[in-house]
Protein backbone atom coordinates (compact mmCIF):
# COMPACT_ATOMS: atom_id res chain seq x y z
CA UNK A 1 0.00 0.00 0.00
CA UNK A 2 1.46 3.53 -0.97
CA UNK A 3 2.41 5.75 2.44
CA UNK A 4 1.09 9.19 2.07
CA UNK A 5 3.99 10.60 2.66
CA UNK A 6 7.39 10.72 1.38
CA UNK A 7 10.68 10.27 3.69
CA UNK A 8 13.93 11.80 1.90
CA UNK A 9 17.34 13.45 2.40
CA UNK A 10 17.13 16.85 1.46
CA UNK A 11 20.22 18.99 0.78
CA UNK A 12 18.85 22.34 1.63
CA UNK A 13 22.15 24.45 1.40
CA UNK A 14 25.77 24.40 0.11
CA UNK A 15 27.71 21.96 2.17
CA UNK A 16 24.47 20.27 3.78
CA UNK A 17 23.90 18.49 5.98
CA UNK A 18 21.85 16.67 4.45
CA UNK A 19 18.45 17.11 6.37
CA UNK A 20 15.44 14.54 7.16
CA UNK A 21 12.61 15.78 5.70
CA UNK A 22 9.05 14.56 5.53
CA UNK A 23 7.32 15.63 2.50
CA UNK A 24 4.26 15.04 -0.07
CA UNK A 25 4.66 12.12 -2.31
CA UNK A 26 5.69 13.79 -5.55
CA UNK A 27 3.25 14.15 -8.53
CA UNK A 28 3.66 12.24 -11.31
CA UNK A 29 3.66 13.55 -14.44
CA UNK A 30 2.37 12.56 -17.83
CA UNK A 31 5.17 10.07 -19.36
CA UNK A 32 6.53 9.79 -16.14
CA UNK A 33 6.52 7.13 -13.65
CA UNK A 34 6.16 7.31 -9.99
CA UNK A 35 8.60 5.20 -7.77
CA UNK A 36 8.87 3.33 -4.55
CA UNK A 37 12.61 3.47 -3.60
CA UNK A 38 13.99 0.42 -2.87
CA UNK A 39 17.82 1.00 -2.78
CA UNK A 40 20.31 4.07 -4.03
CA UNK A 41 23.71 4.17 -4.44
CA UNK A 42 25.62 6.14 -3.27
CA UNK A 43 28.24 8.37 -5.65
CA UNK A 44 31.51 10.90 -5.60
CA UNK A 45 29.33 13.19 -7.18
CA UNK A 46 26.91 13.55 -4.22
CA UNK A 47 29.78 14.40 -2.55
CA UNK A 48 30.69 16.82 -5.65
CA UNK A 49 27.00 18.08 -5.08
CA UNK A 50 27.29 18.32 -1.27
CA UNK A 51 30.38 21.05 -1.55
CA UNK A 52 28.64 22.74 -4.40
CA UNK A 53 31.08 21.55 -6.92
CA UNK A 54 28.70 21.34 -9.00
CA UNK A 55 27.21 24.66 -10.90
CA UNK A 56 23.44 25.73 -10.71
CA UNK A 57 22.39 23.33 -8.00
CA UNK A 58 18.80 24.53 -7.29
CA UNK A 59 18.15 24.20 -3.60
CA UNK A 60 16.19 22.29 -2.41
CA UNK A 61 17.17 18.98 -3.97
CA UNK A 62 17.36 15.07 -2.83
CA UNK A 63 20.26 13.46 -4.36
CA UNK A 64 20.92 10.34 -5.84
CA UNK A 65 20.89 8.57 -9.04
CA UNK A 66 21.34 5.05 -8.73
CA UNK A 67 18.10 4.02 -7.77
CA UNK A 68 16.31 0.99 -7.85
CA UNK A 69 12.38 1.03 -6.98
CA UNK A 70 9.19 -0.39 -8.08
CA UNK A 71 6.42 1.42 -10.66
CA UNK A 72 3.87 2.68 -7.77
CA UNK A 73 2.02 4.94 -10.31
CA UNK A 74 2.08 5.45 -13.98
CA UNK A 75 1.60 8.87 -15.67
CA UNK A 76 -0.69 9.41 -18.08
CA UNK A 77 0.40 7.76 -21.87
CA UNK A 78 2.98 5.53 -20.50
CA UNK A 79 3.25 1.96 -21.69
CA UNK A 80 6.79 0.91 -21.51
CA UNK A 81 6.72 0.07 -17.80
CA UNK A 82 4.04 -1.73 -15.82
CA UNK A 83 2.98 -0.89 -12.52
CA UNK A 84 4.90 -3.36 -10.01
CA UNK A 85 8.36 -3.63 -12.38
CA UNK A 86 11.62 -3.24 -10.56
CA UNK A 87 13.63 -0.63 -12.58
CA UNK A 88 16.97 1.52 -12.30
CA UNK A 89 17.42 5.31 -12.75
CA UNK A 90 20.61 6.24 -13.69
CA UNK A 91 22.17 10.21 -13.73
CA UNK A 92 20.58 10.77 -17.11
CA UNK A 93 16.96 11.96 -16.50
CA UNK A 94 16.56 13.69 -19.34
CA UNK A 95 17.32 15.30 -22.74
CA UNK A 96 15.81 17.28 -25.78
CA UNK A 97 15.73 14.37 -28.47
CA UNK A 98 16.35 17.16 -31.41
CA UNK A 99 19.33 18.70 -30.92
CA UNK A 100 22.53 17.96 -33.13
CA UNK A 101 24.13 16.28 -30.04
CA UNK A 102 20.82 14.24 -29.21
CA UNK A 103 20.64 13.48 -33.02
CA UNK A 104 24.42 12.13 -33.52
CA UNK A 105 23.28 9.29 -30.68
CA UNK A 106 25.66 12.08 -28.08
CA UNK A 107 22.64 12.74 -25.33
CA UNK A 108 24.90 12.67 -22.69
CA UNK A 109 25.98 15.89 -24.46
CA UNK A 110 22.77 17.35 -24.77
CA UNK A 111 22.49 21.55 -23.82
CA UNK A 112 19.01 20.97 -21.98
CA UNK A 113 19.56 17.23 -20.56
CA UNK A 114 19.05 17.05 -16.83
CA UNK A 115 20.36 14.95 -14.25
CA UNK A 116 18.99 12.74 -11.18
CA UNK A 117 19.46 14.13 -7.90
CA UNK A 118 20.97 17.22 -9.06
CA UNK A 119 18.59 19.23 -11.19
CA UNK A 120 15.30 16.63 -10.40
CA UNK A 121 14.67 15.20 -7.19
CA UNK A 122 17.22 11.58 -6.84
CA UNK A 123 16.62 8.34 -4.86
CA UNK A 124 17.94 9.68 -1.48
CA UNK A 125 14.18 9.30 -0.39
CA UNK A 126 11.29 6.67 0.17
CA UNK A 127 9.86 8.31 -3.45
CA UNK A 128 10.74 9.38 -6.57
CA UNK A 129 9.45 10.36 -10.31
CA UNK A 130 11.56 9.39 -13.18
CA UNK A 131 10.65 10.00 -17.16
CA UNK A 132 9.67 6.64 -18.29
CA UNK A 133 11.82 6.96 -21.10
CA UNK A 134 14.98 7.09 -19.48
CA UNK A 135 14.43 4.12 -16.83
CA UNK A 136 16.50 0.38 -17.29
CA UNK A 137 14.67 -2.49 -16.69
CA UNK A 138 17.25 -4.93 -14.54
CA UNK A 139 18.66 -7.90 -14.63
CA UNK A 140 17.13 -10.42 -12.76
CA UNK A 141 20.13 -12.12 -11.21
CA UNK A 142 20.75 -8.72 -9.07
CA UNK A 143 19.36 -8.43 -6.10
CA UNK A 144 18.65 -4.14 -5.38
CA UNK A 145 21.56 -4.38 -3.64
CA UNK A 146 24.01 -5.68 -6.01
CA UNK A 147 22.49 -3.77 -9.00
CA UNK A 148 22.22 -0.50 -7.46
CA UNK A 149 25.95 0.55 -7.81
CA UNK A 150 26.10 -0.71 -11.66
CA UNK A 151 23.95 2.18 -12.25
CA UNK A 152 26.53 4.69 -12.24
CA UNK A 153 29.71 3.58 -11.41
CA UNK A 154 29.80 0.37 -13.40
CA UNK A 155 27.72 2.51 -16.25
CA UNK A 156 30.12 5.23 -16.22
CA UNK A 157 33.15 2.90 -15.80
CA UNK A 158 32.09 1.01 -18.44
CA UNK A 159 31.90 4.66 -20.77
CA UNK A 160 35.40 5.02 -19.52
CA UNK A 161 36.49 1.81 -20.59
CA UNK A 162 35.23 1.60 -24.22
CA UNK A 163 37.33 5.17 -24.52
CA UNK A 164 40.69 3.78 -23.85
CA UNK A 165 39.68 1.53 -27.08
CA UNK A 166 39.70 -1.74 -27.98
CA UNK A 167 43.53 -2.24 -28.20
CA UNK A 168 44.05 -1.05 -24.99
CA UNK A 169 45.42 -4.01 -23.47
CA UNK A 170 47.24 -2.88 -20.20
CA UNK A 171 44.44 -0.14 -18.60
CA UNK A 172 45.62 1.78 -15.79
CA UNK A 173 43.09 2.98 -12.77
CA UNK A 174 43.83 5.78 -10.96
CA UNK A 175 40.95 6.24 -7.71
CA UNK A 176 39.95 2.85 -6.46
CA UNK A 177 36.76 2.76 -5.46
CA UNK A 178 33.51 2.09 -6.38
CA UNK A 179 34.10 2.71 -10.42
CA UNK A 180 37.51 1.08 -10.59
CA UNK A 181 36.52 -2.13 -8.32
CA UNK A 182 33.58 -2.95 -11.20
CA UNK A 183 35.36 -1.87 -13.74
CA UNK A 184 38.23 -3.93 -13.19
CA UNK A 185 35.83 -7.11 -13.46
CA UNK A 186 34.66 -6.35 -17.03
CA UNK A 187 37.96 -5.76 -18.08
CA UNK A 188 39.47 -8.89 -17.04
CA UNK A 189 36.68 -10.72 -18.68
CA UNK A 190 37.79 -8.83 -22.06
CA UNK A 191 41.21 -10.51 -21.59
CA UNK A 192 43.16 -6.78 -19.97
CA UNK A 193 45.75 -6.42 -17.58
CA UNK A 194 44.50 -3.79 -14.81
CA UNK A 195 47.28 -1.20 -12.96
CA UNK A 196 45.34 0.00 -9.72
CA UNK A 197 46.76 3.24 -8.75
CA UNK A 198 46.03 4.15 -4.94
CA UNK A 199 46.89 7.14 -3.09
CA UNK A 200 50.67 6.53 -1.81
CA UNK A 201 50.83 4.06 1.15
CA UNK A 202 46.80 2.86 0.94
CA UNK A 203 48.35 -0.49 1.27
CA UNK A 204 44.82 -1.78 2.27
CA UNK A 205 43.04 -0.40 -1.04
CA UNK A 206 45.62 -2.26 -2.71
CA UNK A 207 45.17 -5.53 -1.59
CA UNK A 208 41.51 -5.20 -2.49
CA UNK A 209 42.50 -4.19 -5.99
CA UNK A 210 44.23 -7.62 -6.31
CA UNK A 211 41.48 -9.45 -4.80
CA UNK A 212 39.09 -8.09 -7.48
CA UNK A 213 41.66 -8.59 -10.27
CA UNK A 214 44.40 -6.07 -11.02
CA UNK A 215 47.71 -7.72 -11.30
CA UNK A 216 49.42 -4.53 -10.26
CA UNK A 217 48.71 -2.31 -7.59
CA UNK A 218 51.16 1.39 -6.26
CA UNK A 219 50.51 4.38 -5.11
CA UNK A 220 49.80 7.23 -7.95
CA UNK A 221 53.24 8.51 -7.52
CA UNK A 222 54.74 5.30 -8.36
CA UNK A 223 55.75 3.75 -11.91
CA UNK A 224 54.64 0.62 -13.45
CA UNK A 225 57.36 -1.84 -14.79
CA UNK A 226 55.64 -1.66 -18.39
CA UNK A 227 54.10 1.35 -20.25
CA UNK A 228 50.36 1.88 -20.30
CA UNK A 229 48.08 1.06 -23.21
CA UNK A 230 45.44 3.56 -21.65
CA UNK A 231 44.55 5.12 -17.78
CA UNK A 232 41.63 6.44 -16.23
CA UNK A 233 41.13 8.47 -13.50
CA UNK A 234 38.58 8.30 -11.44
CA UNK A 235 39.91 10.38 -8.60
CA UNK A 236 38.99 14.42 -8.63
CA UNK A 237 42.81 15.33 -8.14
CA UNK A 238 44.27 17.19 -10.86
CA UNK A 239 47.95 16.62 -10.28
CA UNK A 240 46.52 12.80 -11.47
CA UNK A 241 46.35 13.82 -15.02
CA UNK A 242 50.13 14.32 -15.52
CA UNK A 243 51.05 11.61 -13.63
CA UNK A 244 48.70 9.42 -15.76
CA UNK A 245 50.16 11.17 -19.06
CA UNK A 246 53.58 10.13 -17.94
CA UNK A 247 52.87 6.55 -18.30
CA UNK A 248 50.89 6.34 -20.96
CA UNK A 249 52.98 5.28 -24.17
CA UNK A 250 52.69 7.02 -27.32
CA UNK A 251 49.26 6.67 -29.11
CA UNK A 252 47.73 5.84 -25.53
CA UNK A 253 44.78 7.34 -23.20
CA UNK A 254 43.70 9.23 -20.37
CA UNK A 255 40.50 9.32 -19.97
CA UNK A 256 38.97 11.62 -17.25
CA UNK A 257 35.74 9.76 -15.62
CA UNK A 258 35.23 12.50 -13.06
CA UNK A 259 32.06 15.46 -13.36
CA UNK A 260 34.74 17.47 -11.26
CA UNK A 261 38.08 17.79 -11.10
CA UNK A 262 40.51 20.21 -8.95
CA UNK A 263 42.95 22.25 -11.65
CA UNK A 264 45.09 20.12 -13.93
CA UNK A 265 48.74 21.82 -12.86
CA UNK A 266 51.21 22.61 -15.97
CA UNK A 267 53.46 19.94 -17.31
CA UNK A 268 55.70 19.78 -20.33
CA UNK A 269 53.86 19.21 -23.83
CA UNK A 270 56.52 16.26 -24.04
CA UNK A 271 54.36 13.86 -22.30
CA UNK A 272 51.46 14.50 -24.51
CA UNK A 273 53.39 14.46 -27.83
CA UNK A 274 53.42 11.01 -29.58
CA UNK A 275 49.88 11.38 -30.18
CA UNK A 276 48.72 10.62 -26.63
CA UNK A 277 45.23 11.07 -25.81
CA UNK A 278 43.40 13.21 -23.04
CA UNK A 279 39.75 13.06 -22.82
CA UNK A 280 36.77 13.55 -20.43
CA UNK A 281 33.55 11.51 -20.31
CA UNK A 282 30.67 13.25 -19.51
CA UNK A 283 27.54 11.70 -18.41
CA UNK A 284 26.14 8.60 -20.27
CA UNK A 285 23.71 7.79 -22.66
CA UNK A 286 20.79 5.52 -22.58
CA UNK A 287 22.71 2.95 -24.77
CA UNK A 288 25.83 3.09 -22.95
CA UNK A 289 23.13 1.97 -20.28
CA UNK A 290 21.52 -0.89 -22.03
CA UNK A 291 25.18 -2.66 -23.26
CA UNK A 292 26.64 -2.48 -19.72
CA UNK A 293 23.16 -3.93 -18.44
CA UNK A 294 23.21 -6.97 -21.08
CA UNK A 295 27.11 -7.47 -20.05
CA UNK A 296 26.95 -7.14 -16.21
CA UNK A 297 25.70 -10.19 -15.71
CA UNK A 298 27.55 -12.22 -18.22
CA UNK A 299 30.92 -11.41 -16.62
CA UNK A 300 29.37 -11.64 -13.94
CA UNK A 301 30.08 -8.29 -12.52
CA UNK A 302 29.98 -8.51 -8.57
CA UNK A 303 29.99 -5.25 -6.21
CA UNK A 304 31.29 -4.90 -2.69
CA UNK A 305 29.22 -2.94 -0.88
CA UNK A 306 28.82 -1.53 2.59
CA UNK A 307 25.04 -0.42 3.20
CA UNK A 308 23.13 1.48 5.35
CA UNK A 309 20.10 2.77 6.10
CA UNK A 310 18.46 6.02 4.18
CA UNK A 311 18.81 8.51 7.23
CA UNK A 312 22.79 7.74 7.62
CA UNK A 313 23.26 9.02 4.40
CA UNK A 314 25.40 11.90 5.70
CA UNK A 315 27.32 9.59 7.37
CA UNK A 316 27.98 7.23 3.69
CA UNK A 317 28.69 10.39 2.49
CA UNK A 318 31.71 11.30 5.10
CA UNK A 319 33.03 7.41 4.49
CA UNK A 320 33.07 7.94 0.87
CA UNK A 321 35.12 11.15 1.55
CA UNK A 322 37.86 9.62 3.39
CA UNK A 323 38.42 6.77 1.62
CA UNK A 324 37.19 4.21 4.24
CA UNK A 325 35.01 2.77 2.43
CA UNK A 326 35.94 -0.27 0.34
CA UNK A 327 33.69 -0.64 -3.41
CA UNK A 328 30.25 0.87 -2.97
CA UNK A 329 27.91 2.38 -0.57
CA UNK A 330 24.44 1.58 -0.98
CA UNK A 331 21.17 3.48 0.87
CA UNK A 332 18.84 1.09 1.68
CA UNK A 333 15.41 2.72 1.78
CA UNK A 334 12.94 -0.15 1.84
CA UNK A 335 13.14 -2.73 4.51
CA UNK A 336 12.57 -5.62 2.01
CA UNK A 337 15.26 -5.00 -0.79
ZN1 LIG B 1 27.33 8.93 -10.14
ZN1 LIG C 1 19.45 17.38 -27.06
Amino acid sequence: MRVPECMAMVLEQPHGPLQLRKRPVPKVMPGHVLLEVGVCGVCRTDLHLLDAELPGIGYPIVPGHQIVGRVAALGQGVTSVQLGQRVGVTWLAASCGSCDFCRRGEENLCDQARFTGYQIDGGFATHCVADAGYVFPLPDGYTDLEVAPLLCAGLIGFRCLRLCGEQAHRVGLYGFGSAAHLITQVARWQGRELFAFTRPGDLMTQTFARQVGAQWTGGSDQVPPVLLDAAIIFASAGELVPAALRVVRKGGSVVCGGIHMSDIPSFPYSILWGERHLRSVANLTRLDGREFLAVAPRVPVHAQITTYPLVQANRALEDLRSGRLKGSAVLVVASNS
